[in-house]
């Protein structure tokens, strides 16, 4: 009998802290040895000149989710969850939408449904909450939470989703209390709704004037005031999918401060520019998301941003539409951009595109990558017991990258359910070429290997802010107001 299930030997491996040569000995799923040379096993892969890293965990991705408008992401669980595994991902996280009126029972029973029976991948959920009732805030969040849906998204705009501060404050009490991470879309929802009244009625309903209609102190002042009323209740948060150097400079200054804050960026925002948006005909809708894409200087920014640790998560914010009346062009053939389906896809090219133009150019190192791919999320998500690094007794989630390949990226290639992607035609140095999930292979030779339902779920812990600076705003410390109880 041998000594292991899988060995992967005479690779370079990399955590985000440490890079060696050692051989990876898998057993019931698991990593249960690393060392110089290991035993036999019954399958042995040689990782020889090739990158040995943990499998990418995509914590920010929109997946067979209806918008608050009711439309449907083009991709389900098994198209997304594909594309994904061959961009080096052994996990995802999207998001299990409430809407209004709805129960989050009903909302996560909904998305357990459609996740189980496809994903070829773990994953797990956030949910988002657009309704906080009574009922929401006090029975069905702790329940969720102790369920493992440790963490959920917040909206200050969209008309369907918003919610106002008071909201705010009550959600974020509650993630405090229970130990849950709050995801905040920071964006000034009245800054948004006069620049596009401003713009449309002015005639420019061009795609192209999306860009305009989300200014950039609109996000400023969003992660402002999302960090100022966090900061009060000292509750952790997460500014997603931050799009500009000034919003970046607040959470940036927020942290020095000792606030409990992260911050996420994405591909869009280091790779894209506006001035991509000006296609002829409607053509620049592929490229309407939200905070939109910025001009060349803040690709620049952001890249430094990514550098300097001010962002700690790096995620997709893969939202799919196709360029047609399924999606983009729901509302018509040539809608004012307000009404354009706002996301772009960019689950499979996440990592790749980072590989290449941050490890391979030398902006980032590989065990930073590696941080931005799997390592921080699974920390910050509460998955690190399992997920996230390579470490005997974690489940043997690995990505092996070859340095060698190159690839000219076309849509064609892609596995999610797009007939475009926003990097067409760039040139990338690196590739995930095997990927294997709890010890099987999941992609190898450019191929599947992973059924549909063979990924499960992955409950998460609480937060852990153990070592994260903070304090509660003096009106709120027992001590100071007369022993109120505030219900922190
Ligand atoms: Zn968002």
């Amino acid at each position: 009998m041998s000594d292991f299930d899988l060995k992967i030997s005479g690779g370079t491996v990399a955590n985000s802290a440490e890079t060696f040569n050692a051989d990876i000995g898998v057993k019931d799923g698991k990593i249960i040895a690393i060392a110089k040379s290991l035993g036999s096993a019954d399958r042995v892969i040689d990782a020889g000149g090739k990158y040995v890293l943990p499998g990418g965990i995509e914590a920010h991705c929109h997946i067979e989710q209806e918008s608050s408008s009711g439309l449907m992401t083009s991709d389900d669980y098994y198209s997304g969850s594909v594309s994904a595994a061959f961009g080096g991902n052994t996990c995802i996280v999207p998001f299990a939408a409430q809407h209004r009126g709805q129960s989050l029972a009903e909302v996560l029973e909904t998305y357990h449904g459609r996740a189980a029976p496809k994903s070829v991948i773990d994953y797990s959920f956030h949910l988002i909450i657009s309704d906080p009732t009574d009922d929401v805030l006090h029975r069905e969040l702790p329940k969720a939470i102790a369920d493992g849906i440790t963490s959920f998204k917040i909206y200050m705009t969209y008309d369907r989703l918003i919610v106002d501060d008071g909201q705010m404050l009550d959600i974020l009490a509650v993630a405090k209390k229970n130990g849950a991470l709050t995801m905040i879309h920071a964006e000034n929802h009245a800054m948004i709704k006069w620049m596009s009244d401003k713009l449309v009625d002015g005639g420019h309903g061009a795609p192209k004037y999306h860009a305009l209609s989300h200014p950039r102190t609109a996000e400023s002042e969003a992660i402002n005031r999302a960090i100022s009323l966090a900061g009060f209740l000292d509750a952790p948060i997460l500014i997603v999918h931050v799009s500009s150097e000034a919003g970046a400079r607040i959470i940036a200054k927020a942290r020095y401060d000792g606030r409990k804050v992260f911050g996420e960026t994405c591909p869009q925002y280091m790779f894209l520019n506006m001035e991509q948006m000006d296609l002829p005909g409607m053509h620049g809708a592929k490229l309407c998301c939200s905070p939109p894409l910025r001009d060349r200087a803040s690709q620049e920014e952001i890249w430094r941003c990514l550098q300097n640790g001010t962002f700690q998560v790096y995620s997709s914010d893969h939202a799919p539409y196709r360029f047609d009346g399924t999606g983009k062009l729901h509302a018509g053939p040539e809608p004012d951009f307000p009404k354009i389906a706002n996301g772009l896809p960019g689950i499979e090219m996440r990592l790749p595109l980072l590989f290449s133009e941050g490890f391979v150019k030398g902006r980032i190192s590989l065990n930073h990558f590696v941080a931005l791919a799997a390592t921080n999320v699974s920390k910050i998500y509460g998955m690190d017991h399992c997920k996230g690094s390579i470490t005997e007794g974690k489940d043997a989630d690995i990505a092996i990258w070859d340095p060698q390949v190159t690839r000219v990226v076309t849509a064609a290639d892609m596995h999610d359910n797009m007939e475009y992607t926003p990097y067409e035609g760039m040139e990338v140095t690196g590739w995930p070429t095997i990927v294997i999930q709890r010890g099987t292979v999941v992609v190898e030779n450019n191929e599947l290997k992973a059924g549909r339902g063979d990924g499960a779920f992955v409950p998460r812990k609480t937060i852990d802010c153990t070592g994260m600076p903070g304090r509660l705003a003096p009106e709120l410390n027992p001590s100071l107001n007369f022993g109120v109880d505030f219900g922190l």
